[in-house]
């Protein structure tokens, strides 16, 4: 198999160049072609040249957003753009490690299309939990998204996430939430277009500097969810079964 590595990056001047010296590394040593697909986030500080910084070293291309869009928006476009046969999206801070990739690698042996992330497994590792107020976001969203949207999936929010890339590419081209809800939303399409998911549990080491602020995203996630039910309630969404 090849991979894709997408890196949605919005004002990451402090934590994108650490992350690419670590997976730039643990790429290498796995037998694989991969690229990295950096999507900047209209950043205003030096994300982009952080990152033009990692070109001589290997793969990498950085695609622009001329103003903020938000990580679903930037996810999605890394994700189009992608060239290999599976796509991984992270963030750009790590806080699930790079080599947690080989634990979502061996779920795709189980012919699973999508296989996520998850903190919230038996067998998930919290080794530095986010703040408080994050822990009840945490806690909170999890059930407003299970009445209102997806079902059977204990942890939507995890920014590390494994594709096929056809699947992936099938599944954007409905998505129309572009911030921190649009996972929510890959989710829901990809339930109903009965593609298989697999959960697996990873370790979380939270990272300082967080871009989601506690009350305008919070507030946004949940218009999120409200928006992927009215989409499907008025038929928005246009879907050919897998
Ligand atoms: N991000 C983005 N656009 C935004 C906000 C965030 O591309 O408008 C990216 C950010 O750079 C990071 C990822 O989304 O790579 C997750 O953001 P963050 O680490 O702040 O989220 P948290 O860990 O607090 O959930
Ligand atoms: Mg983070």
């Amino acid at each position: 198999m090849d991979l894709s590595i997408v890196i949605p990056a919005y004002n990451e001047e402090k934590r994108l160049g650490g992350s690419l010296s670590k997976i730039i590394p643990y790429l290498d040593s796995l037998e694989l072609n991969y690229e990295i697909i950096v999507v900047d986030d209209g950043s205003k500080d030096k994300t982009i040249e952080v990152a033009n910084q990692f070109k001589d070293k290997t793969n990498l291309r950085v695609l622009e957003n001329k103003i903020n869009r938000g990580k679903g928006y930037s996810v999605k476009q890394g994700i189009l753009d992608a060239k290999f046969d599976h796509v991984l999206f992270t963030d750009s801070d790590l806080a699930t490690p790079i080599d947690e990739l080989d634990i979502l690698l061996e779920g795709l042996k189980e012919d699973n299309d999508i296989v996520i992330a998850s903190r919230t497994l038996e067998d998930s590792e919290i080794i530095v939990n986010q703040p408080f107020y994050r822990q009840i976001m945490g806690k909170t969203f999890p059930l407003m998204v299970r009445v209102i949207a997806v079902r059977g999936i204990s942890d939507t929010q995890c920014g590390f996430k494994l594709f096929k890339t056809e699947v992936i590419q099938n599944i954007v081209k409905h998505q129309t939430i572009d911030r921190f809800g649009f996972d929510v939303e890959l989710l829901f399409l990809a339930k109903k277009m009965n593609y298989k998911i697999k959960e697996v549990p990873v370790q979380w080491i939270d990272q300082e500097g967080s871009r989601l602020h506690p009350i305008k995203d919070g507030y946004g996630m949940f218009k999120e969810l409200l928006k992927v039910r009215s989409n499907h309630f008025l038929g928005k969404y246009k879907i050919n079964q897998a």
